[in-house]
Parts: C-alpha cells; structure tokens; sequence
C-alpha cells in the first residue's frame, strides 16, 4: 500500500538514524469494553502500519485496568478485527493485568523515594483541592504521611482491608503546576470488583496513567502512538519513567488526530447505548461504525485501510466525510465483483409473443472486457421488472418503459408495452408487452430506438431472496446521541428476487446489482431456504444529492486531510484554530467546538468548568447553548452562578440524577437565583424518574387515550414510537428518564 511519509514516520526515521532505538516497537492498547470502531481502524493503521514499515513489531495489548466495564467477549472483538483488517500481533496478545505485580512494585519504589503518598481525602474534596486553571491547587494534610506508614496502608489497600474511595494512591509532584493533570495525579484507587482475567486477587487497581507508561516500558515499546486528547497526560508519562529511573530504550508518547466521521457517533460509550437500547441490532449491526458491523455489512478490509491511508495521520482534529469511506467501498468493489440482475419491487410483465424459453449467455463482468466469467439468464413469457422502471405518466426525461417508449431487458430483448392493467384500487398490476425477435442484445438488427437497458428476471426460475437496504443511522451531521437517530435507516424488503445464478458456492460473496448497488450475502442470516442480502453501498453518492442540492460532494481525495467549519466565511485566527482542534479531540461536535473557539470568554469559561468536571462534550454544550446567553450580556465576574456550579449541574444530568431538559430549567433558575443547582433540584423535587414501576402507568395512560396511534404504529408506522414517548415525558414535565421511556415504550407497544 502506498503511504507517503506523515509525521510519525518522520520522528521514527530520526529516532532509528540517531541509534535512539534498535527496533521500532510499537503497540495497539484498546480497552476492552467495547466493539472497536473505525476509529480504532485508524490506529490499528497506524501502530500496526508503522512497525512492518521499519521492520519493528506491534503488540496487541489490552489496556484492561479497569474490572467493571471490561469482558473477554470485546477481547475477542478486538482480535477478530485485527485479524481481520489483515495485521498480525505474533505469538501473544498482551494484558495490562498480567503485569499488575510489576505495576505494584513500582509504585512501591515510588513510595519509598517519597514520590506517593496514600491520601484519604473524599473525592469530593479532592477535585476542589485540585485548583482551577487560574488558581493553583493545595496539597492534602495527609501527603506528609511517614514513608512507613504509606507503605503499611497501601499494603493495606491491597489486602482489600478498606473500602472503595477511603484511600488512593498519588504521585507527589506538584499542586500548582501550569498542567492541571500534574497536580499529584492519582496513581491506584480502591476498587472491590471481580476482574474478567485477574479474578478477585486485587483490590487496588492502577489508573490509565501510571499503567500505560509502565506497560509501554515493560513491553519494551519504543513508540508509544495515541491520541490527542492524550497530550496532557504527556507530562505523567515521562514523570513516572523519569523519577523510576527506566532509561533507554524507554518509550516516548506521541500524539496524533483522532479520526471522526460525520453522521456517526464514535465512542464505545455510545455504542454500547445503542446496543443496550435495542436501536440497533448488535455490535455488528450493519448501520454502526464498529469494525463487525462494516465486515457483515460487506465492507472489504482493504477498503477500510485505503481509507485509512487517504485520510493521513495529522496533527489537527478533522470530521471527514462519511462519503470518502462509501467512495473507497465502491472503489474497491467496482472492478472485483460480479454483476447480476435482481428486481427489488417486483411489477409482472407478460411477453405475449413469446412461447417457450431460452437462455441468454450473460457475461458477469460486462464493462470489463479481459475479465472473463458469464452465466446463462433464463428467459420466458413471465418476467418481473423494477416497478419503477415503468411509468404510465412519465416525466420529462423518463427513460425507461411507458406506454410511448420501449425499452431493453438488459443482455436481452427489446420489449413495448401493450396494455396496462390495474387491480380494483387502481394500482397497476401487470404490463402485457410484446418482444421484438430481431432485437437481442449484441445482434440486434430491428433498428428501434431505445433509450436505456433495465434489470429483469424470468418468473418461474427467479429466486425469492431477503434484502436489507441501509441508510445512515443519525439524519445530522453532528449526531449527538439517540435523539438524532434516522428512523429510516433500515429497510426490508421481504420479496426481492433475483436470477437463479446467484447461488452461493462460498461464503463471503459479494455482487453489483445492476443499477441497485452492491450486495452482500449476510453472513449470519443467509440461508439457501432464505436467502438475505444487505446493501454494502449504492452505485453513487445519492444522500449529498438528496439533502444538499446546493453543495456538491467534493471530490473525496481533494477534501481528504482538511478541517471543515459549516457555513463559515471568516478564517479562524491561529489560536482560534488550535483551539477547535483541541476541542474536535475531544469528540466535541464541530459546531460547537467552532463558536467556543472563537469566542474568548466562552472558552475559558469552558476551561474553568472543565477543571473541575471531566465532561468534555456536555460542558461545552451547556456552555456554548446556555452560558452564552448570559455571557452577552453579562461579564463573567458579574455572573450569579459559578464555573464550578454549571460543572455541578453538568455532573447531575451525567449521572442521571436529572433529565438535560430539567437542566435547562435548573439553569434558568440559577441566572435568577444564583441559588446551587444540587439545591434547587432538591427544593423543587426534579430528580429524575427512572423506575419503571412509576413510567409504566403513565405509558399505559397515554396508550389507552390514543387508540388511533397505537393501531397505526402497530400497522408499520414505526415513527410513531416518537410521539408516545414525547407524551410521556411530557406527562411527567419532562422529568422521566428518555432513554427508560423509550425503552418500555417500545415494549409496551410489541
Ligand atoms: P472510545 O472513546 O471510542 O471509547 P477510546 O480511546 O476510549 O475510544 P481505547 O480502547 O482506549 O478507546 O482506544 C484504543 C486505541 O485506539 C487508543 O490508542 C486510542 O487512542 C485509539 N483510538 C480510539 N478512538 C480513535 C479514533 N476515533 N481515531 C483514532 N484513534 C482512536
Ligand atoms: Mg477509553
């Protein structure tokens, strides 16, 4: 694969020509908790590429430190995918968790040279001993604590004599650095939970940023690739191996641009709310961006990783096209696959010239002539065509059959239409044409005109096969959760059919139905009994068409690499533009991430907010759709409410404690009152409703008082499920919990 050198490639030359390391080592570190995404694509791309470029190797570990969310079955995901996507991780896969004793002593040593200390101070009060971006922090009493008795109480921590949250273990650097993560980062919490691999041998488990560096330098890594939201985290990483001591070959930390895409959610959180939720019909649903859903789509890894290769690795945060990844798709199958007929919505047309049968020699690769491969198309009285491919009214520039104008069945003959004839309610139902001996396609001699060539199969030999048609999950370009699902994002078609050569002989078999798309045998479902297809992608880019008549899709190669603002006339300034690739790291729509960085006092607002609550993309919505608002009119020190009381509120809807409807009316009551938000939810008793044994009665209310919805949803009008639950949650004041609501709503109605 071509791959022209990015700046990665260029820090690793320059590390080997130095003799800084021998091999190049790097390493894939997923979490598993989760189906990786296209995002993890892209790393795997990278880490994986980067090695078998400079001889070197990747490891495949998994970052497993955290024992509640974390399940082999995701580990299985993460080999499959990148086995799949073609890279080998050699003998083993690695744990995090099998290095947890070295992990161990290392903070031992830490403690003993009097660089940690076990602190006891509540979470609470940690955060607000933390400091802000502007104010440095203090350092707890307890960092005074004997190097005797941190070791007694860590050994104690270890043992599992406390409880989760009584002590923590944290490096003693420095509470008034400019790099708020340098405040005496927690290096060992408490946690009372069963581990998937280590069982229930530890109560303690290391934090993200003492186990990766650790885990890198264990493994040998040279080059230790992640992502920009990382960058921060820099400074822990070379602390620790720094203050231990590990010296050359020791791994260094390089950051690069997290791949988003637009109309798709990307972190495994989200997914897994979809999976969860039912909106989907699992980790390998064709509609998601994980790694199993594009593979049972019919998306080929080679695609994927030309993908991969187009949009470069970069220092700046993009949102490319989702239009680039469906090009590389239908480039890669355009030349590779066979062509065939199938009729998606069957129209009956009787040839009523025509007796007895034949079979018309059909090449499987018609535009490509070397390539050789052809079957036979049986022919006979009865055909079915595209009921689209018939109109009785044409419009202007109707090329297919009507009553006027003939047509060709592809590879075939010409047909006309005679008589149309209609079922009682007027519908059409069956064309009667006749066929034109001397019109067969490749020796044709009738001289009539034609305009175009349509797909068609004989009645009798046509095969009834299932088709799954995909559209884009989310209708918006900055999806931000379920609310913006597509309702129509998926279509069965129960009765396609489809010529009788396509059997399939293996799995795995994909196929351009001429002027459809591509298909897919799903590789799950497929059956000889029941046949079922799903739609890889169509032949052309309908959707930019179809939303955005004004704005043609760019040629995909040429948008590659570039950042794109909506909408936008004035260029950011430099610092504003570092800002917005700052905050796209941090999965923030572009959107937002575009008014926040243009505006000064929004983004340090925003800062100080996130000092104080880890909640990138909520706080930056509340900020940029609420705060603004008050900002205008109001200098910030004139405010009524704090920076740290909108991370409060944020905290509430992030744990559940209340809808972000509710937060809207919070917040209004905090302009008015400066009154903390905690207070007001408690006066007001707006904690929100998540027990379903108080929705379901409110559910069976509204489903008694709307007969009328209930049989057109149960009919197929599946949009309605929307209107139920917007009667719900407005029949609690919007107090119940949407992602509940939902849920029993959709049971309610089965
Ligand atoms: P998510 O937020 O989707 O859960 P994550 O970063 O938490 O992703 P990990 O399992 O920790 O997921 O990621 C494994 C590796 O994949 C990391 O090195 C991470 O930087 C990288 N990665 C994750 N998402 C993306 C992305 N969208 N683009 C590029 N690399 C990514
Ligand atoms: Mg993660």
């Amino acid at each position: 694969m071509s791959q022209s050198k990015d700046f990665l490639r260029t820090i690793v030359e320059e590390d080997l020509k130095s003799g800084k390391y021998k091999e190049v080592v790097t390493r894939f570190p997923p979490e598993p908790n989760g189906f990786p995404h296209i995002g993890h694509a892209k790393s795997i791309f990278i880490n994986f590429g980067i090695a078998s470029d400079y001889n070197g190797h990747c490891n495949l570990r998994m970052d497993d430190t955290n024992p509640t969310t974390e399940d082999t079955i995701y580990v299985e995901a993460l080999k499959d995918a990148v086995k799949w996507l073609g890279f080998d991780w050699g003998d083993a896969v690695y744990f995090t968790s099998d290095y947890f004793s070295k992990i161990y002593d290392y903070a031992i040593q830490l403690i003993k040279m009097d660089k940690a200390y076990v602190d006891s101070l509540t979470e609470d009060e940690i955060r607000e001993y933390r400091g802000t971006v502007t104010e440095s922090g203090k350092r707890s009493k307890f960092a005074q604590r004997s190097i005797e008795e941190n070791l007694d109480l860590f050994e104690r921590m270890k043992k599992g004599e406390f409880k989760d949250g009584e002590h923590v273990l944290r490096a003693k650097i420095d509470m008034s650095a400019a790099n708020m993560k340098m405040r005496d980062p927690l290096l060992y919490r408490i946690r009372h939970a069963h581990h998937f691999r280590a069982g229930d041998e530890w109560s303690i488990y290391p934090m993200y940023d003492f186990a990766h560096c650790l885990s890198d330098y264990i493994e040998g890594v040279s080059h230790s690739i992640c992502t920009l939201e990382f960058e921060n985290n820099r400074d822990i990483y070379n602390w620790v191996l720094d203050t231990l001591g590990l010296e050359l070959p020791r791994p260094y930390q390089h950051e690069f641009a997290r791949l988003g895409i637009n109309y798709t959610v990307m972190s495994k959180r989200k997914l897994l709310e979809l999976v969860e939720n039912g909106q989907v019909s699992g980790w390998d649903d064709p509609r998601l961006p994980t790694i199993a859903g594009y593979r049972r789509r019919g998306y080929t890894p080679e695609s994927i990783l030309n993908f991969c290769d187009q949009i470069g690795v970069a220092k700046a945060n993009s949102m490319v096209d989702v239009a680039q990844l469906e090009f590389c798709i239908r480039d890669d199958l355009n030349t590779k696959v066979p062509r065939v007929l199938a009729v998606l919505d069957p129209l009956k047309v009787t040839i009523e010239n025509y007796e007895g049968h034949e079979e018309i020699d059909a090449p499987y690769y018609p535009h490509d002539v070397p390539k050789e491969g052809s079957r036979k198309l049986p022919f006979s009285k009865n055909i079915y065509i595209e009921r689209d491919d018939f109109k009785e009214n044409p419009p202007k520039g109707y090329f297919r059959l009507t009553p006027e104008q003939p047509v060709r069945l592809r590879h075939g003959y010409i047909i006309t239409c005679k008589e149309v004839i209609k079922d009682a309610g007027g519908n059409i139902c069956e064309i009667k044409a006749e066929y034109h001996p001397d019109s067969k396609s490749g020796s044709d001699s009738s001289g009539i005109k034609v305009k175009s060539a349509i797909q068609w199969v004989s009645a009798k030999e046509a095969k009834r096969v299932e088709v799954r048609l995909y559209d884009r999950l989310f209708s918006c370009e900055a999806p931000e959760g379920i609310q913006d699902l597509n309702p129509d994002s998926l279509h069965v078609i129960k009765n396609a059919l489809i010529e009788p050569a396509v059997i399939l002989d293996k799995p795995d078999e994909r196929f351009q139905f001429e002027r459809q798309g591509y298909f897919y045998a799903d590789p799950i479902d497929y059956t000889d009994e029941k046949p079922v297809f799903n739609k890889i992608v169509g032949l052309k880019d309908s959707w930019g068409k179809k939303t955005k008549a004004d704005k043609p899709t760019p040629e995909p190669k040429a948008q590659a690499k570039k950042v794109q603002v909506d909408g936008e006339v004035v260029a950011m300034t430099e610092a504003e533009q570092a800002l917005f690739n700052k905050y796209t790291a941090r999965s923030i729509s572009i959107e937002i991430a575009n008014t926040l960085a243009r505006d000064e006092n929004l983004s340090s607002f925003y800062e100080e907010t996130l000092s104080v609550l880890n909640s990138p993309v909520s706080l930056a919505n509340i900020v940029v759709n609420e705060v603004a608002r008050e900002l205008k009119q109001t200098q910030a020190s004139e405010l009524k409410f704090s920076a740290d009381q909108i991370a409060e509120l944020v905290k509430m809807v992030d744990d559940e404690t209340i809808s972000s409807k509710i937060a809207k009316e919070v917040f209004e009551e905090m302009v008015k009152s400066g009154e903390n938000p905690k207070k007001i939810v408690e006066d007001k008793g707006l904690v929100q409703i998540s027990d379903p044994s108080k929705i379901s009665p409110i559910i069976d209310e509204i489903i008694a008082k709307n007969p009328d919805n209930v049989a057109k949803f149960k009919a197929g009008n599946t949009k309605l499920l929307g209107f139920f639950v917007g009667q719900v949650l407005k029949a609690t004041g919007g107090k119940a919990n949407p992602t509940v609501v939902n849920q029993l709503v959709a049971e309610s109605l089965k």
